[in-house]
């Protein structure tokens, strides 16, 4: 079975954010969507998505670039060319265009959607089979005030949505941010899992300060607390504390995975289908993790339904110890999809049917599309 692509075409969806979301490098009141549509032979259209976080501020790919990117050089490689799956297809991709891991994670994924529909199996069965239906979903308090991310934890908490959190600090002094991080730890109490992202943005000074904080105060894991390009520093800091570090910038493709573990690092790696170019080429991340015995966890770039479903039908194939943090929808105002996932239990189903399993909402697509 192969799968013909007969034209593609691509959007920049703009839509708010249900609060701000601040980072350590931004303060988010919107977010960008470069939404993919693949129509291939026989009338099969697969969808997929491209979302980064903040902008520039981020990362080196802005959804104007990622627009541009698959327009411009990578739809040309692909439209006309029959292909028998992701791998034939990322090695197209791969031979032309270097590093552009999202534009080639939306290629990706809609293919995946339109093989899935024309096989009438659903993307996880492309990449595996599920083990799990229900995946754990966290959600991230990043008001940037204390006792406002207090009360929204203690809602979440109560309605019984979520039961994990993490926290995003690193934009503020260290003692400021060790405050806010305990405090909120304290406030949710002993039960509770609560989780801290630095986005980089300490020097290992500063780092080993605020580790031995935050793991004195309960917190259960760090994520990248020091710049991607210090893989020693992160060694280091792996192998001082007990309180486990979640590599996340750090580690984009199996290649960044293989040489982390193999010179020391112990903790978890934070799979994203963006960093590594799609769902399929994150698993190959997944994979190396599971052979150095290195634990996993299902990142998020804040993506949409549809970026987040074709996340979690990767995920759904390996374990996930650390849990996932696909949560991206519920932080938008408004989605493209007619049915929202559903969301409960501090968990998420994996939609059924063929492809991914969802429906683009035409109207609303038009709707936010930027002119
Ligand atoms: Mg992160």
């Amino acid at each position: 079975m192969s799968i013909t692509i007969e034209s593609i075409a691509c959007w920049l969806v703009d839509i708010p954010t249900v609060r701000p979301h601040k980072l350590s490098m931004t303060t988010m009141g919107c977010q960008t969507l470069t939404i993919v549509r693949m129509t291939c032979a026989e009338g099969v259209v697969g969808w997929g998505e491209a979302t980064t976080i903040g902008g520039l501020s981020y990362g080196a790919e802005s959804p104007e670039a990622i627009k541009s990117a698959i327009e411009t050089y990578l739809s040309p490689l692909l439209c006309g060319q029959t292909f028998s799956g992701v791998a034939a297809l990322a090695q197209t991709m791969n031979a032309s265009v270097k590093g552009n891991t999202f534009a080639k994670s939306a290629l990706e994924t809609a293919f995946l959607d339109a093989l899935g529909k024309s096989l009438n199996l659903p993307v996880s069965s492309l990449l595996g089979g599920a083990l799990t239906q229900r995946l754990p979903v966290l959600w991230t308090l990043a008001s940037g005030d204390t006792e406002k991310d207090i009360a929204e934890g203690q809602r979440l908490l109560a309605e019984g949505r979520h039961n994990t959190f993490k926290l995003k600090i690193g934009a503020r002094d260290l003692a400021t941010d060790i405050r806010h991080a305990l405090a909120i730890k304290a406030a949710l109490g002993e039960d509770v899992s609560v989780r801290v992202d630095v986005n980089q943005a300490w020097d290992l000074t500063t780092a080993i300060k605020g580790m031995a904080q935050l793991q004195a105060g309960g917190i259960d894991l760090v994520e990248q607390p020091i710049p991607l390009w210090d893989r020693r520093g992160l060694i280091a800091l792996s192998q001082r504390f007990e309180v486990p570090i979640l590599a996340d910038e750090a580690v984009a493709t199996s290649h960044d995975g293989y040489a982390l573990a193999s010179d020391g690092f112990t903790g978890a790696y934070a799979l994203k289908i963006a960093k590594a170019g799609g769902p399929a080429q994150a698993l190959k991340l997944a994979h190396v993790a599971q052979a150095a015995g290195v634990a996993l966890y299902g990142g998020t770039m804040l993506e949409g339904t549809l970026g987040s479903v074709a996340s979690l039908h990767a995920w759904s194939t390996v374990s996930m110890q650390w849990g996932t943090e696909m949560f991206g929808p519920l932080l938008l105002k408004d989605d493209i999809v007619v049915h929202p996932l559903d969301f409960s239990d501090g968990q998420v189903t994996l939609p059924q049917g063929p492809g991914l399993g969802i429906e683009i909402d035409a109207d609303k697509l038009h709707h936010y599309s930027r002119r």
